[in-house]
């Protein structure tokens, strides 16, 4: 399925797949880009030529923040015409979030950009690095008719590819360190590498592409929880600047109903702090005004996250913001699905 005409840019920007361990502490550090390489000379058999570029200083993902974004969608954006395809070597902490916000900043994408990573170090005897890079090299270079067969901004990780902005990390240890429960895989590699085609998103025809740097990280995510205090609420709500709050409430889109906490919330809405409405669940769906408890949040003109992640949410909220969407259309922006994050 490969394509010998394929030329792949491999871009590298840390994480635990070029790392080594540090010789006394045992400590993993971010390595040579040069070093991850050479440790994988299947490489070479791929039948695409690869070229690679990597961050100055590569980082663990546990560093990464909207300047390295802009970093990655310029890299892409000059290579671009170049290129069949990307694969952005990244760690597996804060994927999510990198990859949610490229599926924004990089509009009208009609080449794969696919983001993977690893539990394990590429040295390591028993390393996922290997398959995960290689699988996903071969995504990137799958062509039909001329052109490139994803295009749009993937994550691939054990034997699945993911629509990248319907991710989210849920496992430390096991291999199977992404989930994405409101949106079926895009490919699967088995014997054979299957795509879903009825699952992939198809961009608005023969419209050029068209990289958004300008994020605005006035956001923030405050988590509700049993015994959560007016102190903090009012903390949060009140955060000199703040132009938008990611508000992860219960289950189907449900917060308390004491009386501080909604006219504290509506105050802030009155006073022009956009705030969505995010599930803590990972799988399923806000529905607001489904029960008693969410039905004052609806009346207050929340935004309805619906099936977003929370990763998902925060970029798209840096996106729109930094996109000058303001007033009343930023609701209704946010509340359509602009690169298939939302059902
Ligand atoms: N801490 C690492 C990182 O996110 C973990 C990983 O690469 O999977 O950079």
């Amino acid at each position: 399925m490969g394509n010998k005409q394929s030329k792949i840019l491999l871009i590298y920007t840390g994480g635990t797949i070029g790392m080594v361990k540090e010789y006394q502490s045992g400590v993993l550090k971010a390595f040579d880009f040069k070093k991850v390489v050479d440790n994988i000379p299947e490489l070479g058999q791929l039948g695409c030529a690869i070229d690679s570029v990597s961050f100055k200083k590569p980082i663990d993902s546990s560093n990464m923040n909207p300047t390295h974004w802009v970093s990655m969608a310029t890299l892409i954006e000059k290579n671009y015409a170049a290129y069949d395809g990307f694969v952005i070597l990244h760690g597996s902490d804060t994927m999510s979030y990198s990859s949610s916000a490229l599926s924004y900043m990089l509009e009208n994408l009609a080449k794969p950009v696919i983001f993977t990573g690893s539990q394990l170090p590429i040295g390591d005897l028993r390393t996922d690095a290997k398959e995960n890079l290689i699988t996903s090299i071969q995504i990137a270079a799958l062509k039909e008719k001329g052109q490139s067969v994803i295009r749009e901004v993937g994550l691939y990780f054990e034997n699945k590819l993911f629509r990248a902005n319907r991710t989210t990390k849920i496992n430390a240890e096991q291999f199977e360190a992404f989930a994405s429960l409101n949106y079926p895989i895009l490919a699967e590699s088995g014997v054979h590498l299957k795509v879903y085609h009825e699952n992939l998103w198809r961009p608005v025809k023969n419209k050029p592409l068209k990289v958004h740097i300008a994020l605005d990280d006035r956001v923030a995510i405050l988590k509700l929880f049993p015994g959560l205090n007016r102190e903090l609420l009012t903390g949060v709500l009140n955060i000199p600047g703040l132009k938008a709050l990611v508000l992860e409430t219960y289950g189907a889109g449900n917060a308390p109903t004491d009386a501080w906490l909604l006219s504290d919330l509506k105050k802030a809405v009155e006073k022009g702090l956009y705030i969505v409405n995010v599930t803590q669940c990972s799988g399923g769906s806000v529905i607001m005004g489904r029960y008693e408890t969410s039905r004052e949040l609806e009346h207050m003109s929340l935004i309805n996250g619906r099936d977003i992640t929370t990763e998902a949410a925060i970029t798209k909220l840096m996106y729109l913001l930094g996109s000058q969407v303001s007033g009343k259309s930023f609701g209704t922006i946010f509340e359509t699905s602009l690169r298939g994050e939302m059902t």
